[in-house]
């Protein structure tokens, strides 16, 4: 014991109870998200932070908190993190990839089929009472079966995503960081295609890679413009790799088709514009939200710590470079 953990949001109290065996822990006494100057209070004199995607944990937080040791991230993206700033000040970041891989491309699929098929728009429909009955030219929308599917960042998701498209008999191509080995490629079912490529060709673009400098506003204008005027965008990545300003002016222009969105620059702010649009489906930020994947996130975070605490390497660590430094 004598460690002290300060954790930002409720998870479950299964792992909370878990973390508790091993550390002091201090939940957010608020019943509301924190802000930054409220984070840096609580986590002024602990040893380490249990956070999650929406606190971000910047120079100044890491500066307030002389103590902290060890920034357990609920969330496998780590943007929210200054990770450079953590390793130059020895602090360990972990993260949860792996238990949220499902769940998201499920979620991804949903909105694809979503927007494709109008249901979301649907749904406003008939709620507000305007549904007359079956005619031959209602609510048309765009069949998904033997498209052309586009993936960026065929990391974990993605190829969850490729996986799920095989089901619906598509041609699957995509464009990462690092190709994938031609077995892998065979498997998936999957071409290797430039980035243009990609966006000249696919019907669906779907958007899986990290937030980072070189992914910053990787969907701008001329990357919509390149787009089929019939292709739908999706994202529930992280919204700062599309121009929501680009976004919005393609769609206002019919430069695309639609879009399905689960992630925002600003979040929880969505463009007004957006929220106008019949052909883009907004969700709010709920890739991982199913309680099966929220609760195997809240024991990665949790197993991050206490491995911490005993002197083991966390299972996923986000800085090794700190690790191997200091404690390998
Ligand atoms: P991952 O396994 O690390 O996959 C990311 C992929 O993107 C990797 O293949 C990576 O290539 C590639 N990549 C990195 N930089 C790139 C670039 N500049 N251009 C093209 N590709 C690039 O991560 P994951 O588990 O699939 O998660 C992906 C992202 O999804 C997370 O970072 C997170 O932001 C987001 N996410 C969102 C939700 C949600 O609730 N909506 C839930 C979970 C995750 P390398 O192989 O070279 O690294």
């Amino acid at each position: 014991m004598g460690h002290r953990v300060f954790v930002t949001s409720l998870i479950s109290q299964h792992y909370l109870s878990k973390l508790k065996e091993h550390m002091e822990v201090e939940l957010n006494p608020l019943n509301r998200q924190l802000t930054q100057s409220e984070i840096m209070q609580f986590a002024r004199d602990k040893d380490a932070l249990l956070c999650t995607v929406s606190d971000e944990i910047n120079s100044e937080v890491m500066d307030a908190c002389p103590r902290l040791k060890i920034i357990s991230n609920y969330g496998v993206g780590y943007n929210n993190i200054d990770v450079e700033r953590a390793t130059s000040s020895g602090i360990i970041v972990t993260n949860t990839p792996g238990v949220l891989t499902d769940a998201t491309a499920d979620l991804t699929w949903a909105l694809l089929l979503d927007v494709a098929r109008r249901v979301s728009e649907g749904d406003r429909l008939v709620r507000r009472g305007e549904w007359k009955g079956w005619e031959p030219g209602f609510l048309l929308g765009t069949e998904v079966t033997g498209k052309t599917l586009g993936i960026i960042g065929m990391g974990r998701i993605g190829q969850a995503v490729a996986y799920r498209a095989r089901a619906f008999h598509m041609n699957v191509i995509y464009y990462s960081r690092t190709r994938l080995s031609s077995e892998e490629e065979q498997k998936l079912g999957v071409r290797w295609s430039s980035l243009n490529e990609l966006l000249e060709e696919a019907d669906f673009v779907s958007l899986h890679a990290p937030y980072t400098p070189e992914t910053h506003h990787l969907i701008g204008r001329q990357a919509l413009k390149k787009m089929k005027k019939s292709a739908y965008l999706i994202n529930t990545a992280r919204g700062p790799l599309v121009d929501e300003p680009s976004l919005a002016e393609a769609l206002r222009n019919q430069e695309i088709a639609g879009a399905a969105l689960d992630v925002y620059e600003r979040e929880p702010e969505v463009p007004a514009e957006l929220k106008e649009m019949e052909n883009v489906v907004l969700a709010p930020h709920m890739g991982s939200a199913t309680v099966e994947t929220r609760e195997a996130m809240a024991r990665l975070a949790v197993e991050n710590l206490i491995c911490f605490l005993k002197g083991e390497r966390p299972p996923h660590v986000v800085n090794t470079r700190a690790w191997e430094k200091l404690y390998g």
